[in-house]
């Protein structure tokens, strides 16, 4: 990990020059945190810490002691309406009040996903370094060079710095809430499918894939990934080895340039329950990570069935099926009433980049099965996997609507507009048979 830090280097495996801005991720102890940051600060420099409730008590209040060295100026987030804060862009203005012509030095975020995410986009927006203090192994976000948020009803990845430095307690990520653990332990599964829908994305559309992500995050994923049982139990070396591998997940999308390494067709279809949710009014359906870990388990079993094609049976399935995008466009918009012309011109990009793949996936099936189908795991590997983290597998432990989780499944796709293996089942005609064995349990 370390060699990875703060480096320029030409890679061997694409040719290009990466660049990863991160300064260090240390793992220490919270009360060692002063003399962390007097390392790269001046004294008396001013500091926004960043928390909610939650998170000022777990951590938050006692770094505000600690860091006497400093000026601190925290900044609790108080919940707009839901239980707990998630990364919409209505809390972005009041962060901006706290940090606005004040002069801050750094922005220090205590927590996880949603305030991480936030604390990017602010510091991004005014040029502030941002240090990031999890709170929860949860997911790959405070690596990552992209900050997800809802803005207008449709959850977006834009682009932003990543936090320049990461301080890990393992003594607090261990002890935080078990369901959280479990997320970014599912979450992490992403990663083999995420890289497989990209290696598909660039073979189709002759797009730029590099290896590099694919082959960092493997090797550190080998020392967990079958002991999810540890995950109960607070093991520390486990959860150590989880955080250190999201930590990676976030690097390998700094090479990418994009989040295309780690997210994938089974990313689609959390952050469509995100909106859902964020739409209806409702909370959230489970954490992140325990939604993409649904969408792996999901995205596992239509690899496992494209499998079987050859390149004649592909052309044959292309032929045959027609579908009706002005009829998907009108269900999908009529769900998110308030965001509907942003995923109208997203719902179009992607019809073109589908109608490029239709040109060129028999010519190139063969390529792509050689290549991206041996990443992934199979459906008996990542149920087993999940299972013994004790993770939900299937949708219908979160959502209990069968006509919903229909929806879910087929329109997920349109949500974002780069290819993914759902995209090929849905044109092939596979899809909708797909979801329907899974939904009454054949699958
Ligand atoms: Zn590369
Ligand atoms: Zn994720």
């Amino acid at each position: 990990m370390k060699a990875l830090l703060n480096t320029e280097f030409k890679c061997l495996y694409c040719g290009r020059v990466h660049k990863i801005d991160i300064k260090e991720i240390i793992f220490g102890k919270i009360e060692q945190i002063n003399e962390f940051i007097k390392k790269f600060f001046l004294i008396d420099s001013k500091i926004s810490i960043l928390c909610d409730n939650i998170t000022w008590e777990v951590a938050g209040k006692k770094i505000n002691n600690i860091l006497d060295d400093f000026e601190r100026v925290p900044l609790i987030l108080k919940n707009k309406g839901e239980k707990r804060i998630i990364a919409k862009y209505e809390y972005f203005e009041k962060i901006e009040e706290n940090i606005k012509d004040k002069n801050i030095n750094l922005l220090l975020t205590v927590g996880t996903g949603s305030i991480t995410d936030l604390g990017k986009l602010v510091g991004n927006r005014y040029q502030i370094p941002v240090m990031s203090f999890p709170t929860a192994p949860s997911m790959n976000g405070y690596t990552s060079p992209v900050s997800a948020y809802i803005k207008d009803g449709v959850k977006i990845t834009v682009p932003v710095s990543p936090c320049k430095y990461i301080y890990v307690d393992d003594e607090i990520i261990s002890n935080a809430p078990i369901e959280l653990i479990k997320a970014g332990f599912a979450d992490s599964l992403a990663k083999s499918f995420a890289n497989a829908d990209w290696k598909i994305s660039s073979i189709i559309l002759e797009e730029k894939f590099c290896q590099l992500p694919y082959q960092i995050v493997s090797k550190a994923e080998r020392e967990y990934i079958d002991k999810g049982d540890l995950i109960l139990k607070r093991d520390k070396e486990f959860i150590h080895n989880l955080m250190e591998t999201l930590n990676l997940g976030g690097i390998s999308m700094i090479i990418a340039g994009s989040s295309a390494p780690a997210s994938g067709g089974e990313h689609l279809i959390s952050h469509f329950l995100d909106m859902y949710a964020y739409q209806n009014n409702m909370e959230p359906f489970a954490y992140h990570g325990l939604q993409v870990g649904i969408g792996v388990y999901f995205c596992s079993l239509v690899y496992e069935k494209l499998k079987e094609l050859n390149d004649l049976e592909i052309s044959k399935k292309l032929n045959q099926k027609y579908i009706d995008y002005n009829e998907k466009e009108k269900v999908l918009t009529s769900l998110f009433n308030s965001s509907k012309e942003l995923l109208k011109e997203i719902f179009k990009k992607k019809v073109n980049n589908v109608r490029k793949m239709k040109e060129k996936l028999v010519e190139r099936w063969d390529d792509i099965k050689k290549t991206a189908f041996t990443m992934i795991y199979t459906p008996n590997e990542i149920k087993n996997f999940l299972n013994k983290g004790n993770c939900p597998t299937h949708l219908n432990e979160i959502v209990l609507d069968d006509a919903l989780i229909h929806k879910i499944l087929t329109l997920s796709r349109f949500i974002r507009d780069r290819i993914t293996i759902l995209d090929i089942a849905d044109e092939i005609g596979l899809l909708d048979e797909i979801v329907k064995g899974y939904i009454k349990g054949n699958l």
